[in-house]
C-alpha cells in the first residue's frame, strides 16, 4: 500500500522548505523528499557563507523572465518585509551591504535552521537520500515511486532548482518532469556567471588576475550595471560581469566604461596642460591600476609618449576607448560556477498567483526550476521564498 500525503514536495532547498512550512501550517500533510543528504545546501554556501537572503528593494525589473509581469503577484503576496519579519522572529542578526543587500551577520546556517524550525510541525515529514524514480498522474493526484517505497499525494510541488553547481546536487529532474507532462520549456543557460575570453585576450589579460575596480558594463540590449569588475586567470568576473551575463548571448559584445566616475577627456586635457612632459602611462596609472595600463600599451592599444605629443583628437579617441571598452567574451564558465540557471519551465504554463500548472491540476513548480532568475543581490532567494510561500497556500 502506498503512503498517502496531501502534498509531496521534491527538493528541500530554499523554495521547497518554504513551501513545506506554509502547507504544513495549513494542516496539510506534507512529505519533502531530497536526493541529497541534508537540506538547503545552496543556502549554506551562499553569500560567502552568510547568505544574501533578500534585498530592501525588490521589484519585477530585478528578474529575468520571458514574461516580465509574471513575478509580480508572488512578490506582492510574500514580500521581502515578510521574510525580514521571519528573520526577526527567529532572532537572526543581519546586516545591510551595498545596494540594499541583506546578509546574515553570523552564518547562513541560521537561515537553514530557521526554515527547519518553521517546518517542525506534526504535519511535515522530511526524507533525505531519496530518489524519485517514477511519477504518474492518478485520478485524485499523483503516485510517486521512490527508491524506498511508493507514495501518493493530491498536490505535487517540484522544487528541484536549476542546473548550476552540479556538485551541490543540481539535476535536470524538474525539466524532465515538465516535459513528461507536456509543459513548454524556455531553453536553459548559465546566468550570474563569469565570462571567459578568446585565447589572445585571455593570455594578454591573465597577468591582471585579481585586479578589481568599479566599472559600468552594458549589454547589446542596453541593460547596464555599475559594480566592481574583476580580472581572473580565465577572463572577466566580479559583480558587474555576473549581472550582465544574464543579459548576454554568445557572439554578442559588452561595452565597459572603465572610468565611470570621471570625464577622461577633460581629465587628460587638464593633465596635459599641467604636466605636458608626463608620460601617458604615468598619467593613466593615477586613474586605473598601473598593470592594466602596461598591458594595454604592450598590446598596442595605447602608445606611451609624453602628454604634450597627443593632440585633442587623440585625447578624444583615448577617452572613448576607456569609456567604451568593447569586448566579445568567448563564453562563460558555465554551470560549474554559475549562481543561477536562466530559462526553465515556461511561466506561461503556470498561474502567477499560485504556481500551479494550468494543464495539470495539482502540479506546482516553485523557485529556480522555472524561467525566473533574479539579479545578484538576494533576489533569487526572495523568489524562492515568494514562490514557495504562494504554492504553500494553494497546494
Ligand atoms: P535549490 O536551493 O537549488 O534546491 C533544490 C533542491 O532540490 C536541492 O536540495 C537538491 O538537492 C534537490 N534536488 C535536485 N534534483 C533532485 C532530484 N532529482 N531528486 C530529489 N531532489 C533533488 N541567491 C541569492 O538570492 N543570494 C545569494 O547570496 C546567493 N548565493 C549563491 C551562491 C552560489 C554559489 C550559488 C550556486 C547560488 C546562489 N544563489 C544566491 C542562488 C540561490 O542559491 C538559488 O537561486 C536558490 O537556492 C534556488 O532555490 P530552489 O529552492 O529553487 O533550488
Amino acid at each position: 500500500m502506498a503512503e498517502k500525503f496531501d502534498v509531496v514536495i521534491i527538493g528541500a532547498g530554499a523554495a521547497g522548505l518554504m513551501c513545506a512550512a506554509e502547507a504544513g501550517k495549513r494542516g496539510r500533510s506534507v512529505l519533502v523528499v531530497d536526493h541529497g543528504k541534508k537540506p538547503g545546501r545552496k543556502i549554506l554556501i551562499s553569500g560567502g557563507g552568510r547568505c544574501n537572503f533578500t534585498n530592501y528593494d525588490v521589484a519585477a525589473n530585478n528578474y529575468v523572465c520571458r514574461n516580465p509581469h509574471f513575478v509580480k503577484s508572488a512578490l506582492s503576496q510574500y514580500t521581502q518585509w515578510d521574510f525580514i519579519s521571519m528573520i526577526a522572529k527567529h532572532g537572526i542578526a543581519f546586516e545591510e551591504r551595498d545596494h540594499g543587500q541583506l546578509f546574515c551577520e553570523d552564518s547562513a546556517k541560521d537561515i537553514v535552521a530557521m526554515l527547519l524550525a518553521e517546518c517542525d510541525l506534526p504535519t511535515v515529514q522530511q526524507r533525505y537520500r531519496v530518489d524519485v524514480h517514477d511519477i504518474e498522474k492518478t485520478e485524485h493526484g499523483f503516485s510517486l515511486k521512490l527508491n524506498t517505497d511508493m507514495v501518493e499525494c493530491e498536490s505535487l510541488v517540484v522544487a528541484t532548482g536549476g542546473l548550476s553547481m552540479p556538485k551541490l546536487g543540481a539535476t535536470p529532474f524538474g525539466y524532465q518532469l515538465a516535459e513528461q507532462f507536456g509543459l513548454k520549456m524556455v531553453p536553459t543557460t548559465a546566468g550570474l556567471v563569469p565570462f571567459t575570453l578568446h585565447k589572445e585576450e585571455k593570455e594578454a589579460f591573465a597577468d591582471l588576475s585579481g585586479i578589481a575596480f568599479p566599472a559600468v558594463i552594458e549589454a547589446e540590449d542596453g541593460t547596464s550595471f555599475k559594480e566592481n569588475l574583476l580580472f581572473t586567470h580565465r577572463g572577466l568576473s566580479g559583480p558587474v560581469v555576473l549581472q550582465i551575463s544574464s543579459y548576454w548571448t554568445p557572439g554578442q559584445k559588452v561595452t565597459i566604461d572603465l572610468l565611470p566616475d570621471l570625464d577622461l577627456e577633460e581629465t587628460l586635457n587638464a593633465m596635459r596642460d599641467k604636466h605636458p612632459n608626463q608620460s601617458l602611462k604615468n598619467s593613466l596609472s593615477r586613474l586605473l591600476p598601473k598593470r592594466l595600463i602596461e598591458v594595454l600599451i604592450e598590446r598596442g592599444d595605447l602608445t606611451d609618449k609624453p602628454l604634450k605629443q597627443f593632440n585633442p583628437k587623440d585625447i578624444t579617441a583615448m577617452a572613448n576607448y576607456f569609456h567604451q571598452w568593447s569586448i566579445a567574451p568567448n563564453g562563460t564558465e558555465g554551470y560549474r560556477t554559475a549562481e543561477v540557471t536562466l530559462g526553465g519551465v515556461d511561466t506561461d504554463e503556470l498561474s502567477s498567483k499560485t504556481m500551479e500548472t494550468k494543464k495539470v491540476p495539482g502540479l506546482f513548480f516553485v523557485g529556480e526550476v522555472m524561467d525566473v532568475s533574479g539579479w545578484l543581490g538576494g533576489y533569487n532567494f526572495q523568489w524562492a521564498w515568494s514562490s514557495g510561500f504562494v504554492a504553500g497556500q494553494y497546494a
